[in-house]
C-alpha cells in the first residue's frame, strides 16, 4: 500500500476507542523497572520502563502537547516511525482525569511546570498586581511539562476559532489552503462531537450543515450535562444569564437557534454569531481526553512505528553542514527543566536520537523559541549575548509574543451554591464517588456551565469577548489558587476574556544559554506593547460592564455582593486602572509566527523555519496572530495540517533522500 493511500486510510478510520485507565494497565508491556516516583500506580503502563534509548526514526517531535501529540500520532498512522521527547512524566490520573479537578491538576506537582512572567518592563507597574511574585520576580504562569502538555491540566474547554483567522493566514502566505472553509476539514477530521445527537443522526444520513466530525478522535461533551444542574440557583443564574444576553447581544439568529447553543457549529460561526451558549468540552463519558490519549492510542495501535520518550528534556537540534537539521540533542532524567514544581539537581544523562526524515519543534509557546535560540536560530543579539554559534539569523524568534486579556469579576453570594454542598474536590467524597462509578453529579464538569459570547465594539470584525462563569472564587493564576475553589462554595465569577488582542510587543528571550533554565518572558500589556489606540484595554472594560449589566437582577434573587472589581471601581475610567493592574492571560501563542521572512516571519505557511532544512514547528508558536477565543482547537487544527502537509511532501520527495532507509524496509517503511 502507498503511504498516499496509507494516509488517506489513517484519516478515514472510524472513530477510535481510548482505552480507559484499567485498559492501559491490561496492556502494560512488562517492565522491569519502577516508574518515576512522580507517577501514580494507575499509569504505569504509559511510562516506557525498561525500554532501550530510541536511536533514530523518520521524524522527531519535540514535545508531546496539542500541537506535537497531534501531529506525532497522525504521521505515525501515515506509516512513518516517529519518536516523541517529551520532557516530562505521566500524569497521575487524578486530578488528570476528572473534569472538575482541573484547577488541582494545575497546581499538581508531578506536573507543573511554573513561569514566572513580566506584564510590564517596569517593576512599579508589576507591583499593582496582586498576583505580581516578589520573591519570583513576576507572575505566575502556569504549564504543564507532562505526556500531553498543556492538555493535560487546560479546562477542556473546545471553542472553535473564527473564520477570519485562518483567512488573515491565507492572505499573508498566499496558500489558499489556510483558507477558514477548507481548514474546517482538519476540525471534522479530529473532532468526535458528542453533544448533538441530532446533527450527529442526520450526519449518517449524509447531511452535516453543523459542519461538526463524529468520527475523530476527540471526544466532545457538553460541560454541563443536565444532571449535574440539580440545583435551582444554578438554573436561576442560567435563565437570567440568557435573559440578559438577549437583552446585550439581541435575539439569536436562526442559525444560533439551530444550533442550540453550540458556539461550534459551523452555520454560526460562518455568520460570526454571538450569545449565550453552553461551553463544549474534551472528554469522553466525562474523563478528559488530550493529546495523551491520542498518543497512547496510536502506540497501542502501532507499537513498533512509534516511540515515547519520556523524561526527555530537548537541549539542541542537531544540523549537518548544509544546514539540515538531522536530529536532537536531550538529557535524559526526571523533572530536569528548573520550571518543574520540584526541579532535579541531577545532571541528566545526555544522549541523542536522529531523524531520518525532519525534527519537528512542539515545545510550546516559550520553549520552542527557547531551543531554537540554544540551537543557533534567533536574533542576532541573543545568540550573541549568549555565545551561541548562528545557523541562521531571524529576527523574530521569540518577539511577537501574544495572549489575551482576563479579568475577573467575583460575586460572593449569601448561600453556598447548593450542588457544591460537601465537596472536598478529594476522591473521598460522595461527588468523586458518583463521577467515578456513575459518571454522574457535579465532577463530571469543568466548571464552565456557561459563556456569552459578544462583540466590545460593533466595528469589531468577529466576537472578541468571552465571558464564561465559574461557580467559585476565581482571581487569575496565583500559587494557592486552586485552595480557594474548595473554600469558597458561595461564590459566582464571570471571567471577561478579550479575544483577538491587537498587542503583538511580548517577548520570550534567554536568560542563559543553559537548556535547563527558564527564558524572560514579557508580555508587556497595553501601553507598554503595540496596541497604541487601546483598544485593547476599551474592550476589557467593556466586558467587565457586561457582566455586571448581565449579574444586576441576580442581587435580589442570590444575594449576590460584587467583591471585585468591587466599589472601589463604579466607572468605566476607573476600571481602566483595575484592569491595567488586574488582568491576566492563559493562552500565549505567536511566539515563531508564520509569515513572509522580509515581514518578519519565522516559518513558512508549511510550518518550515526559514533558513534551514528539515526543521519545523507545530505548536501555538505559529500563528501570526492568536486564533480564536480559546486556543487547544485551533492548536489541534494545526497539528493535523502540518501532518498532511509533511506527509505530502514526503511523496513529493519520493521517499529518496534521507528517508531511503526507511522506504528500503527499515522501521518507517514497513508497509
Ligand atoms: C491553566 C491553563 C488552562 C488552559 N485551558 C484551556 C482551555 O480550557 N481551552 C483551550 O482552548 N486552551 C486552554 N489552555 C491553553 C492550551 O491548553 C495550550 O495553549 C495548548 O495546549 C498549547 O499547545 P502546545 O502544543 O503549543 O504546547 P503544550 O500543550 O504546552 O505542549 C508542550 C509540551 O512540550 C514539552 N516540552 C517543552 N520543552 C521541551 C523540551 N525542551 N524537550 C522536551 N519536551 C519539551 C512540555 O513538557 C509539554 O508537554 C490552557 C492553558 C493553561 C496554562
Amino acid at each position: 500500500m502507498k503511504r498516499r493511500d496509507l494516509l488517506k486510510a489513517a484519516l478515514a478510520l472510524p472513530a477510535l476507542r481510548i482505552p480507559r485507565t484499567a485498559d492501559l494497565t491490561r496492556s502494560a508491556p512488562p517492565s522491569g523497572s519502577a516508574p518515576p516516583a512522580s507517577v501514580g500506580p494507575a499509569r504505569r503502563a504509559a511510562v516506557q520502563a525498561g525500554e532501550a534509548a530510541p536511536t533514530s526514526a523518520d521524524f522527531v517531535v519535540v514535545g508531546s502537547g496539542a500541537g506535537g501529540g497531534t501531529v506525532a500520532a497522525r504521521l505515525v498512522e501515515a506509516g512513518y516511525s516517529v519518536i516523541v521527547l517529551e520532557a516530562g512524566g505521566d500524569p497521575p490520573s487524578v486530578p488528570y482525569d476528572v473534569p472538575a479537578f482541573h484547577p488541582f491538576a494545575t497546581e499538581h506537582e508531578a506536573m507543573r511546570w511554573d513561569f514566572f512572567v513580566h506584564h510590564y518592563g517596569d517593576p512599579a507597574k508589576e507591583r499593582n498586581d496582586p498576583k505580581y511574585l516578589t520573591d519570583k520576580g513576576g507572575v505566575w504562569y502556569p504549564r504543564a511539562g507532562t505526556l500531553g502538555g498543556c492538555t493535560a491540566h487546560n479546562a477542556l474547554i473546545f471553542v472553535y476559532p473564527s473564520n477570519n483567522d485562518w483567512n488573515h493566514l491565507a492572505d499573508l502566505t498566499g496558500d489558499s489552503s489556510w483558507r477558514a472553509e477548507k481548514m474546517r476539514a482538519y476540525f471534522e477530521r479530529l473532532e468526535d462531537c458528542r453533544h448533538r445527537r441530532v446533527a450527529r443522526f442526520r450526519h449518517k444520513l449524509g447531511v452535516n450543515p453543523s459542519r461538526h466530525g463524529f468520527d475523530g478522535w476527540l471526544p466532545v461533551e457538553k460541560a454541563a450535562p443536565a444532571e449535574a444542574i440539580r440545583d435551582g440557583k444554578v438554573r436561576r443564574l442560567f435563565a437570567a444569564s440568557i435573559r440578559n444576553a438577549v437583552k446585550e447581544v439581541g435575539l439569536p439568529s436562526p442559525a444560533r437557534l439551530e444550533s442550540l447553543g453550540d458556539p461550534n457549529d459551523w452555520r454560526v460561526i460562518s455568520e460570526n454569531e454571538f450569545g449565550a451558549c453552553y461551553t463544549p468540552m474534551t472528554t469522553r463519558n466525562y474523563q478528559r481526553v488530550g493529546a495523551r490519549e491520542r498518543l497512547l492510542d496510536v502506540r497501542r495501535r502501532y507499537p513498533d512505528r512509534l516511540t515515547i520518550e519520556l523524561n526527555a528534556l530537548a537541549t539542541r537540534v542537531i544540523f549537518d553542514d548544509q544546514k539540515r537539521a538531522v536530529g536532537v540533542e536531550y538529557l535524559k532524567g526526571e523533572r530536569l527543566y528548573q520550571a518543574h514544581a520540584t526541579p532535579s539537581e541531577l545532571p541528566g544523562e545526555p544522549r541523542q536520537v536522529r531523524a531520518r526524515r525532519e525534527v519537528i519543534l512542539a515545545g510550546g509557546v516559550f520553549n520552542t523559541p527557547q531551543l531554537l535560540m540554544l540551537s543557533g536560530i534567533g536574533p542576532e543579539s541573543e545568540l550573541r549575548r549568549h555565545m551561541i554559534p548562528p545557523v541562521v539569523v531571524l529576527d523574530r524568534v521569540g518577539r511577537n509574543l501574544q495572549d489575551r486579556y482576563e479579568v475577573a469579576v467575583v460575586n460572593r453570594m449569601e448561600h453556598p451554591w447548593d450542588m457544591l454542598r460537601g465537596a472536598t474536590f478529594t476522591e473521598s467524597d460522595s461527588q468523586y464517588e458518583e463521577w467515578k462509578s456513575n459518571r454522574r453529579g457535579i465532577y463530571t464538569t469543568n466548571g464552565v456551565p456557561l459563556c456569552v459570547i459578544a462583540r466590545s465594539t460593533a466595528g469589531q470584525p468577529s466576537p472578541d469577548l468571552f465571558c464564561y462563569a465559574l461557580l467559585t472564587d476565581f482571581r487569575g493564576y496565583k500559587p494557592g489558587y486552586s485552595e480557594v475553589v474548595r473554600e469558597r462554595p458561595n461564590y459566582l465569577t464571570w471571567v471577561v476574556l478579550k479575544g483577538h488582542t491587537n498587542n503583538t510587543g511580548g517577548t520570550v528571550t534567554l536568560s542563559s544559554r543553559d537548556p535547563r533554565v527558564r527564558p524572560v518572558i514579557n508580555f508587556n500589556y497595553f501601553e507598554d506593547g503595540t496596541d497604541a489606540a487601546g483598544d485593547d484595554l476599551t474592550a476589557v472594560v467593556k466586558g467587565v460592564s457586561l457582566v455586571r449589566r448581565m449579574t444586576a437582577g441576580l442581587q435580589q434573587t442570590l444575594g449576590l455582593v460584587e467583591e471585585m472589581p468591587g466599589a472601589d471601581y463604579p466607572t468605566e475610567a476607573s476600571l481602566r486602572d483595575f484592569v491595567r493592574a488586574h488582568a491576566w492571560g492563559h493562552h500565549a501563542s505567536c511566539s515563531c509566527p508564520i509569515g513572509p521572512r522580509d515581514r518578519g516571519g519565522v516559518l513558512s505557511g508549511d510550518f518550515k523555519v526559514y533558513g534551514v532544512e528539515g526543521l519545523r514547528v507545530v505548536d501555538a508558536s505559529v500563528f501570526p496572530r492568536v486564533p480564536g477565543l480559546f486556543i487547544a482547537s485551533a492548536v489541534y487544527m494545526i497539528g493535523e495540517k502540518a501532518a498532511e502537509v509533511i506527509a505530502a511532501a514526503q511523496q513529493v520527495a519520493g521517499g529518496r533522500g534521507r528517508g531511503a532507509e526507511a522506504e528500503a524496509g527499515g522501521r518507517g517503511g514497513r508497509y
